[in-house]
């Protein structure tokens, strides 16, 4: 099984801590952490994607704008400019210990931050990495893996 992402949501799964856009998201986000923490690929996807799922449904999902394509342009961008993960369309990786451990530095440091610009969520990612991402899904459930 691989967890489909699309770019700039390799960084959103960093600082995901249970609050989302509703309880079907919120859901669904924390099994997808799970399953990153427990090893699986991801397989980097154009467009909605596993994490969009459960809004795909409203009747204007903002995952189709292309504010949110413009998102995934600058993650792209940023990874692989500042950390050399290679990030293309259609490519796998894993986000094992080390590239999380990479790719948390450079999001605490702001280096990586081109895709939040404007996000509602800025503040409170900001915060999480200040916090050393403790308060993370992703980190809870690495430690229960
Ligand atoms: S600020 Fe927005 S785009 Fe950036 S990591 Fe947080 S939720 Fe994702």
């Amino acid at each position: 099984m691989t967890v489909r992402l699309r770019p700039h949501h390799l960084l959103c799964v960093l600082t995901y801590a249970g609050k989302g856009y509703s309880p079907a998201f919120t859901a669904n986000m924390t099994a997808i952490a799970g399953r990153l923490a427990g090893g699986e690929d991801v397989e980097v996807v154009a467009g909605p994607d596993d994490v969009c799922a459960p809004l795909l449904s409203d009747p204007q999902p903002h995952c189709h704008r292309a504010s949110v394509s413009e998102r995934d342009r600058a993650a792209i961008d940023d990874l692989g400019r500042v950390l050399a993960l290679p990030v293309r369309l259609g490519g796998r990786l894993r986000l094992d210990a080390t590239w999380l451990g990479r790719l948390r530095a450079a999001f605490a440091a702001g280096h990586v931050r081109s895709a939040c610009h404007e996000c509602e969520w800025d503040a409170l990612c900001t915060a999480i990495a200040q916090d050393g991402f403790a308060h993370t899904v992703l980190a809870a459930r690495a430690r229960e893996a």
